[in-house]
């Protein structure tokens, strides 16, 4: 007998949260709401889907693992040899240049009185 592949409605009624394992819905009008996506420091989607209980502590959990430092007020995170501030497009290869990079950003921003 031939394997029957599920339909991508099948599957997406199969989702569960990646921390509890409860059922979550892929409906256009929970994406967000109560299914959520993590992204990653540098934007990259982990697999799987987050109910609203479970969404919080698993960024948490991902921010803690890549943390490196505070500077400047600013929090650091590194992964896969890149050094960034948390989901910035801007990345550098050593902390040293990142620090450079946000004094430089810090007294231009000063200047506008703006956020990093
Ligand atoms: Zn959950």
């Amino acid at each position: 007998m031939e394997a029957i592949k599920p339909t991508f409605e099948e599957w997406s009624k199969n989702q569960k949260c990646n921390g509890c394992n409860c059922p979550v819905s892929l409906e256009f009008k929970d994406y967000g709401k109560s299914t959520h996506k993590l992204r990653d420091v540098d934007f990259e989607k982990i697999k799987g889907y987050y109910c609203n209980d479970c969404y919080e502590p698993a960024l948490l959990k991902l921010k803690n693992s890549r943390f490196v430092e505070r500077y400047k007020g600013q929090e650091i995170y590194h992964k896969e040899g890149n050094y960034s501030l948390w989901q910035s497009p801007s990345y550098c290869k050593s902390l040293e240049d990142l620090h450079n990079w946000i004094d430089i950003r810090l007294n231009m921003l000063e200047k506008f009185n703006m956020q990093i």
